[in-house]
């Protein structure tokens, strides 16, 4: 049987959960921008070598080496013009990667050093995304973050209530898990449901169940960012048969979608190595799990690159990927209608093609 090349997964239309505008970042970008705004703080001013510095300090095991990555996006993401420079570039990258449908997420907060207000920095990175998807065939809506370590959560909540009906899809909290549990931002979390509004929660990566158990029963989150301890929930005995917990169960049964990142979980140490990654054990049974990159330039990979991972360790056929693609499309922010719309206007049709042409060779 073929197996999905790396060329024609790249053509295959994909769709994108988890993914953050700061650490997607062109290393040419990075150092123009930085220059045009008098930032001193780069390793090196070559792209090349840049590039190279971004993946070693994120493949390095030190947190404070990988956190020292994000100081440099952010440093040089504190005017409007780089704002939408770098979304621009984000959606006309993805959709080179043959993304069709993307939510990509950043911290309206740490993007106000240089003066910029909370809904400047916003209306730039949609102004960004729209520029950028212009004439290609992707949509990309943002997701707004609130940092979990800080006690803005409730402003940008509002904030994400604000724009959605021009662009912003949903809400999200990321930073330190261990000391900061997703109960700690509930005043957030309840206006939101109030609101009718959407929201994922980043739980299960480095920190275990109960923090999943929290973001789905106490916070109320639509999807889990990795979720990958949920593994912790599940035994499987020595003739192979799995046992879920009452809250893996839960999760299943919900049908809670899980955004899952393989190779950063393996930089950050929530997974030891793809082939050990929970991902192929969630697939086989069933759970609602999406592939994702969460940050493209810290990882060195891209969506099609996630993909070519999953098919050379677990030996994925284009039915595993389509499956992949429609679970994070339902799964979307999006209109119910919009989601079906891309099923079945882009995702099945374009798998079709692609299984096509494999059988034809
Ligand atoms: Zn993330």
């Amino acid at each position: 049987m073929n197996q999905p090349s790396p060329a024609a997964i790249r053509k295959a239309p994909k769709v994108l959960l988890h993914d953050h505008l700061d650490g997607g970042l062109r290393p040419e970008s990075i150092v123009d921008l930085a220059r045009d705004s008098g930032y001193a703080g780069l390793p090196t001013t070559d792209p090349g070598n840049l590039r190279t510095w971004f993946a070693e300090a994120s493949a390095s095991g030190s947190l404070e080496r990988y956190l020292e990555t994000f100081s440099h996006t952010v440093g040089v993401m504190q005017s409007r013009e780089a704002l939408v420079r770098v979304a621009a570039e984000c959606a006309e990258d993805l959709a080179d990667d043959g993304v069709v449908y993307a939510e990509v997420r950043y911290a309206p907060e740490l993007h106000t050093t240089a003066g910029l207000t909370l809904d400047e920095v916003v209306q730039a990175v949609i102004e960004g995304f729209e520029q950028g998807s212009a004439g290609r065939p992707i949509k990309v809506r943002s997701l707004l973050t609130a940092m979990r370590t800080q006690a803005r959560s409730r402003e940008i909540a509002e904030l994400a209530v604000r724009y959605r009906d021009v662009g912003v899809v949903g809400f999200d909290i990321a930073g330190a898990e261990a000391g900061y549990p997703p109960t700690r931002h509930l005043d957030a979390f309840e206006y939101l449901q109030r609101e009718n509004a959407h929201f994922t929660i980043h739980a299960g990566e480095a920190f275990g169940l109960p923090s999943i158990w929290q973001a789905i029963q106490w916070c109320g989150a639509d999807r889990l960012g990795h979720g990958v301890r949920i593994i912790d929930d599940i035994q499987v005995s020595p003739d192979g048969e799995p046992k879920l917990g009452r809250l893996a169960a839960y999760v299943r049964d919900k049908r809670i979608p899980l955004e899952m990142c393989p190779t950063s979980n393996i930089q950050t140490g929530a997974a030891k190595s793809i082939a050990e990654h929970p991902i192929g054990l969630l697939r086989r049974l069933h759970f609602r799990v999406t592939v994702n990159t969460d940050n493209r330039l810290m990882s060195d990979t891209t969506p099609s690159q996630e993909f070519v991972k999953l098919v050379e360790t677990f030996g994925y056929g284009w039915d595993d990927l389509q499956w992949f693609a429609v679970n994070a499309m339902k799964s979307a922010f999006i209109p119910f209608d919009e989601r079906l719309a891309l099923i079945n206007g882009q995702i099945k049709p374009g798998f079709a093609k692609l299984k096509w042409a494999g059988e034809a060779q």
